[in-house]
């Protein structure tokens, strides 16, 4: 059945194991966490438990919605079943409101809206700190051609279009936000996970993080922010 293999990688936030079936893998997802590409590291109780949950509810959506996923099944309180999938090494930013690096990085103020919705490209290789790129930089990289940057955007805008509804109804503002993809069979699906991780969420009546800025800025209240997230997505 769905029992599982061999360890076949080990990330910051999940560890990848094999599972019954060749195509497919088992994610489990840890309570570590890392902030600032690894300088900051901690333990978030329950993380693994929220993300995996989350990260279920929200790609089932998305599916829903037409937008293919790795996701297969969640399995338990910390193992999802998923498609394996060669990840593409790029980090897809999707950007609401000005926030982290875009404030720092052009000097805008933190808060004011990005209408449309912007889709910024980092290439994910840690050594380098994963650095923000354009087009050209991935092709001179062989990291993707424009064909595949072009379905990356267009994919990202899709899944912004799915998800920001979604949390207003939750009276949250989806701030900000990263996806990655992979190939399965020649096609670009996405993959990883969607999480209070890899989200920006303030709260729409307080305006209050709720999300893994808590643990980068020692905001406080981490692991209740995070089931809160749980309860609103979930609940
Ligand atoms: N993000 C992520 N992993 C990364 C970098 C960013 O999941 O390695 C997410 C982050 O949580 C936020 C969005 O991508 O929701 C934009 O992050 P930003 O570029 O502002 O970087 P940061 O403030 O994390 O340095």
């Amino acid at each position: 059945m769905d029992a599982m293999g061999s360890m076949l990688y080990e990330g910051k936030a999940k560890k990848i194991f094999a599972a019954a079936r060749p195509d497919q893998v088992v994610h489990y997802f840890k309570d570590d966490a890392t902030a600032f590409n690894a300088e900051k590291r901690g333990t978030i109780v329950d993380k693994g438990v929220v993300n995996n949950r989350v990260s279920e509810r929200l790609f089932t959506l998305i599916e829903e919605k037409g937008i293919p996923t790795h996701f297969l099944k969640r399995l338990s309180d910390r193992e999802m079943l998923t498609k394996k999938v060669a990840i593409v090494p790029v980090e897809v930013v999707v950007r609401n409101l000005v926030a982290g690096s875009l404030a720092k990085r052009l000097g805008l103020r933190v808060g004011d809206a990005i209408e449309p919705a912007i889709v910024e490209f980092y290439y994910k290789n840690d050594a380098l700190g994963d650095p923000l790129v354009n087009d050209d930089h991935l092709r001179l990289m062989n990291v993707a051609t424009p064909g595949v940057l072009r379905e990356l955007r267009e994919l990202a805008h899709k899944v912004n279009a799915v998800l920001k509804p979604f949390f207003d109804e939750r009276k949250m503002q989806l701030v900000d936000f990263k996806l990655e993809f992979g190939l399965f069979h020649n096609k670009l699906i996405l993959a990883d996970e969607i999480s209070p991780d890899t989200c920006r969420f303030w709260d729409m009546e307080t305006g209050e993080s709720m999300d893994k800025d808590r643990f980068r800025k020692d905001m406080g209240k981490i692991e209740e922010a995070y089931q809160e997230v749980l309860k609103r997505v979930c609940g």
